[in-house]
């Protein structure tokens, strides 16, 4: 998505160890004009499919979650980080690998947000190696739900992520994918 891509170049910031800061209008200040137009985009590629629920993950997701939500016209869930409640029964539960923190987090959504009958698209702002994307998949299966596909902002294609769950035969879509950047001399390179 040109729209996109041009945001990054302008208001990206690289990091080290390949972290793409667009904290300015994605998840910490956020562009609501221009996140909408991303949520539109979702709708657009996720036409075809008949969605009933769209789930993330918090905190970063939830805003871009939110507004693709009201395109679809569906509620949105996001999956809360707790601790020890795996022991609770009324929570599917999992754990993921914070890629931007490095740790894992335990991860539950209520048993009363998803059911068998939900169709979910699944958005997250990034997607790098896989690991929040492949927890959030795994809750919606302990539901019994069906994953629709998924729709991310921003996939980091060098990281791999995206490839894997593609050859696992999800939909993904991604707005912008990033196949090179270097903190350095501050470049990105898009597929
Ligand atoms: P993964 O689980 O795919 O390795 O990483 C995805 C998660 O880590 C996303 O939910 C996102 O919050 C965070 N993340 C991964 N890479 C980046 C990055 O370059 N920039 C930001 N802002 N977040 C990232």
């Amino acid at each position: 998505m040109k729209l996109l891509e041009e945001k990054i170049l302008k208001d990206g910031v690289i990091k080290s160890g390949n972290v793409l800061k667009v904290d300015s209008f994605l998840n910490h200040q956020i562009d609501v004009p221009f996140i909408a137009e991303l949520g539109k985009e979702f709708k657009r590629l996720f036409a075809d499919q008949k969605i009933t629920k769209i789930l993330t993950i918090e905190a970063s997701g939830i805003g871009i979650a939110c507004i693709a939500g009201m395109y679809f016209g569906v509620p949105v869930v996001f999956a809360k980080k707790s601790s020890g409640s795996n022991m609770d029964k009324d929570v599917y539960f999992t754990q993921i690998y914070s890629y931007t923190h490095n740790k894992v987090n335990d991860v539950v959504v209520s048993k009363r947000f998803l059911n068998v009958e939900d169709k979910v698209l699944i958005i997250d702002d990034f997607l790098a190696n896989g690991c929040a994307l492949e927890g959030l998949i795994d809750l919606v299966r302990q539901a019994g739900a069906a994953v629709q596909g998924v729709g991310v902002a921003v996939e980091k294609g060098f990281q791999g992520g995206g490839d894997k769950l593609r050859a696992a035969g999800i939909r993904v879509e991604s707005l912008a994918i990033i196949d090179k950047m270097d903190a350095q001399s501050g470049t990105i390179q898009f597929r």
